[in-house]
């Protein structure tokens, strides 16, 4: 069965599209199979996959919201290992349309039951807010994995975001676990940016991978040519850093460091 993981932070800016493309692809091109969810009406992981919103017919909002199958919606990209799922950005009005469903929590973690057994991970980019699509994320995954921006006030808002998890923990999906905090736009040349590694890691103890993500201008670019970054420009940093992390994460995940 396959692992579903929300890369979450309702902070703006802080690398979520960055990290959800760029780990999911380095994780494909080491083998596993990934399916890679769009969850933010903005769409940038759909398009950072190099896929046209207006193109698509079944968008993850027909599946929330018109139930169409999820089988219907997944569309195949030309990286190894990864298929998608679009966001569309009729996806905003769904906070308030999915208000009236029945069971509306649970409306995302029962579409994606029947395509878990056909992936290794299945990545999730989540909006940045708290409204019925981040709580329907929250509740159909098995982890949260938090990228945090090497910045000033890198952990503002990071109390609320436990907050938020404990919540729905105690409430809507008690296995709910963090999988992991990712460091992005670190520049080891920045006192700053060592004083918020040394900060997050105080914070969040063992849960922080060693991999630090640097700003890196090719993480930047890669989306506007529609491509993860190990195939717009497989030498870079950034993309030899998502390779890294990705190798981290599955060393992890099957426990051989
Ligand atoms: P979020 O999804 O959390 O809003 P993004 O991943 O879209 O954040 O990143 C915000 C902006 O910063 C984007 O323009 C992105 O290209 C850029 N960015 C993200 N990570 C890096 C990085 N490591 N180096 C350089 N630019 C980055
Ligand atoms: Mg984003």
């Amino acid at each position: 069965m396959g692992k579903v993981i929300a890369v979450f932070n309702q902070k703006g800016g802080v690398g979520k599209t960055t990290t959800n493309v760029n780990l999911s692809a380095s994780i494909g091109k080491m083998g596993k199979k990934v399916l890679v969810l769009d969850l933010d009406p903005q769409g940038n992981t759909t398009s950072g996959y190099g896929i046209e919103k207006q193109e698509v017919e079944n968008t993850i909002y027909e599946v929330m919201l018109d139930g169409v199958d999820i089988r219907e919606a997944i569309l195949p990209t030309e990286f190894d290992n990864v298929d998608t799922i679009a966001s569309a950005t009729e996806l905003s009005g769904a906070e308030i349309e999915l208000t009236n469903m029945d069971k509306r929590e649970y409306v995302l973690k029962n579409a994606i039951e029947c395509v878990r057994k056909d992936y290794d991970y299945i990545f999730i980019d989540c909006p940045p807010s708290l409204g019925m699509l981040t709580i329907n994320c929250l509740t159909a995954v098995d982890s949260v994995l938090i990228p945090i921006q090497c910045e000033y006030y890198a952990l503002e808002g990071v109390s609320q975001l436990m907050e938020t998890i404990k919540l729905v923990k105690s409430r809507l999906n008690p296995h709910i676990e963090i999988q992991g905090v990712v460091l992005s736009m670190f520049d080891g040349r920045a006192n700053l940016s060592i004083q918020v590694v040394e900060e997050v890691k105080r914070y969040f103890k063992g849960s922080v991978y060693t991999t630090l993500i640097p700003r890196n201008v090719r993480l930047a670019e890669a989306p506007s040519h529609g491509k993860p970054v190990i195939y717009y420009d497989a030498r870079c940093r950034g993309a030899e850093a998502y390779m890294d992390l990705a190798e981290e994460f599955i060393d992890l995940e099957e426990d051989i460091i």
